[in-house]
């Protein structure tokens, strides 16, 4: 059946249902939102006549909202918890919705069963009869419960789910046996899913799919009238809980001298002793009172944390400049207390390095925070500078998620069964010089060079890539993204061969095939070259002193960064 775009998101909101403080929040978020979803999803929907779009039986699982998980997030929507979170989870119910699909929801393990078909009472049970549904969307805490739930038939039917994954997973730390063996195993879990299938807030590491989320869109007369009502001395503080302003009275002290300072702290019935007397807090507003104020103020302030939250895109797309620390070294999971144990190894370069690396001046400004000096000067010039335009990357549009979350779902296909080695008719790479699938095995482990074994899927289309080898000490993250480009896992597999070496003018004298994230690679001493043996283990991010990756890269279209230019 062909999908059909739905503008009413009625049904939507009866499906979501209510009765918690979460819900009501994306049931908020979702109608005041409901006539951007409409138009985009009209204008994606003339864009793409001419394709056809299967209508897909999805579920969507929010494991953190249901009761068995703890849900301990419900009670704080109020009191300045994580939103991001739901504010992601209704974007993509309501993306999911408007693309008109067949789609069910579960917030309790119980609906979780009754939509999967297990019989009630029982434990782990397999399930019978074709698997009901072509996708599933959850998150880490629902993954775990379909484990508990599923047993065995999880790993059967695991290539339909999809987890929504903040801050992203590396292959390193999804692969159970390899996370076991070099100390890459945390807390998470490691599922040894197509890495692909995790999706992240922001496009984090392209290892991982990017689902992201929307920030509000300006019409013409909403931008003018930003212009005309913006306050020149005016700052907005990010920060909704008093814990992220200790220690800022310094800061706040110099940006008082300059500007007046907002807050929207969530407090009880006394003002929180973190935030000094001259701020004018206004406590946990409402989303769309957030929106006025921030269509007022000339300037976001963040103090280092949260990380990589949505509120600076909707402040910046409210014409605010964004002004943050840098983080000098680089937090991550080996340096930093809230990274620590997180299924990745990415630096972050300072509170919000999407914006510092997509969106920049004049937008947004980041500094060190710890030289006064830089800072105050940073504030005079801010105050000189001219209002900015607001500014929304199409990615973060509703019609960019649209037309996202439509790739992603008419072609990331994880059932078909992927090797790290595509059969020679599959993997045309190499004009002239046919691709040879039977390399010599330096020590022959019992792994077929069959080349009847199926290819991976071509999306996005090979027509797309660009080889690139890094230099010593970098990731392939890094070396795409040094050529203007970036990575793609996907291509991985085609570029793990002799021919790809070759292709670059590296001459290997030697061949080995293992089982580690940095490969296919070359040593730097002896030009030894080194395949992947496991097709999990293909990674974008990843360094090594002694090699030089192989790095598969690509183009990408201005302002949606997860699609290449032949990928619609
Ligand atoms: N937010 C809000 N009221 C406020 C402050 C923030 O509704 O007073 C919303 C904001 O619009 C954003 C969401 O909270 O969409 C998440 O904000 P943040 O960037 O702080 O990320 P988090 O750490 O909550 O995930």
């Amino acid at each position: 059946i062909d999908a059909i775009v739905r503008a009413d998101m009625g049904p939507l909101l009866e499906q979501v249902g209510s009765g918690k403080e979460s819900l009501s929040f994306m049931r908020r978020r979702i109608r005041r939102l409901a006539v951007q979803w409409a138009v985009a999803a009209r204008r994606l929907d003339e864009r793409l006549r001419s394709q056809q779009r299967q209508q897909k039986r999805v579920l969507v699982h929010v494991g953190f909202l249901t009761e068995e998980s703890g849900d301990v997030f419900s009670p704080k929507v109020l009191k300045g918890g994580p939103l991001g979170e739901m504010v992601q989870w209704a974007d993509i119910l309501s993306a999911l919705h408007v693309l008109g699909h067949d789609l069910k929801i579960s917030l309790s393990v119980k609906e979780l069963h009754g939509f999967l078909g297990v019989p009630p009472g029982r434990g782990s049970c397999p399930l019978r009869g074709p698997f009901p549904f072509d996708l599933i969307y959850t998150d880490y805490h629902g993954l775990q419960q379909m484990k508990q739930h599923m047993g065995l038939s999880l790993k059967k039917h695991k290539c339909h789910i999809r987890v929504i994954d903040s801050f992203g997973t590396e292959p390193a730390y999804n692969h159970e046996e390899y996370a076991t063996m070099h100390g890459y195993r945390t807390n998470w879990g490691y599922w040894n899913l197509n890495c692909r299938q995790y999706m992240t807030m922001f496009p984090h590491t392209p290892d991982n799919s990017f689902m992201g989320f929307v920030a509000e869109e300006l019409n013409h007369t909403e931008r003018l009238n930003i212009q005309r009502e913006k306050v020149n001395n005016m700052a907005v503080i990010y920060g909704k809980e008093a814990s992220m302003w200790k220690g800022k009275d310094k800061f706040l002290t110099i940006l008082h001298r300059y500007m007046d300072i907002h807050g929207t702290v969530y407090y009880e019935s006394q003002r929180p002793p973190e935030i000094p007397a001259f701020v004018r807090n206004h406590g946990l507003l409402p989303q769309h009172e957030l929106q006025q104020l921030l269509r007022k103020a000339k300037l976001f302030v963040g103090f280092g944390f949260p990380y990589e939250g949505p509120a600076p895109l909707e402040a910046i797309a409210n014409g605010c400049i964004f002004l943050q620390p840098k983080f000098h070294p680089p937090r991550s999971s080996l340096n930093n207390e809230f990274f620590r144990g997180k299924p990745m190894s990415r630096e972050v370069s300072s509170q919000h390095p999407y914006t510092e690396q997509y969106i920049g001046k004049p937008h947004v400004i980041t500094v060190d925070y710890n030289n006064s000096e830089e800072m105050e000067a940073t504030i005079k010039e801010i105050l000189k500078a001219k209002v900015v335009e607001p500014f929304l990357p199409y990615e973060y549009t509703s019609e960019g998620m649209l037309e996202r979350l439509n790739a992603y779902i008419q072609h990331q296909d994880f059932c078909r069964i992927s090797s790290p080695f595509p059969s020679a008719n599959e993997s045309k790479l190499w004009p002239g010089n046919p691709p040879n699938p039977f390399v010599p095995m330096p020590n022959s482990t019992g792994v077929v060079w069959a080349s009847n074994i199926s290819a991976p899927a071509s999306w996005p289309p090979l027509s797309a890539l660009r080889l690139r080898l890094s230099s010593e000490g970098s990731s392939c993250v890094k070396t795409c993204q040094n050529a203007g480009l970036i990575c793609e896992p996907a291509f991985f597999p085609f570029i793990n061969n002799m021919e790809a070496f070759n292709g670059i003018d590296v001459q290997c004298e030697a061949l080995e095939m293992e089982m580690n994230h940095l490969f296919p690679a070359v040593a730097i001493k002896g030009r030894e070259c080194f395949l992947q043996k496991e097709v999990l283990l293909f990674s974008c991010a990843g360094i090594s002193t002694k090699h030089r990756r192989l790095c598969p890269c690509r183009d990408f279209l201005q302002g949606q960064v997860a699609l290449c230019k032949d990928c619609l």
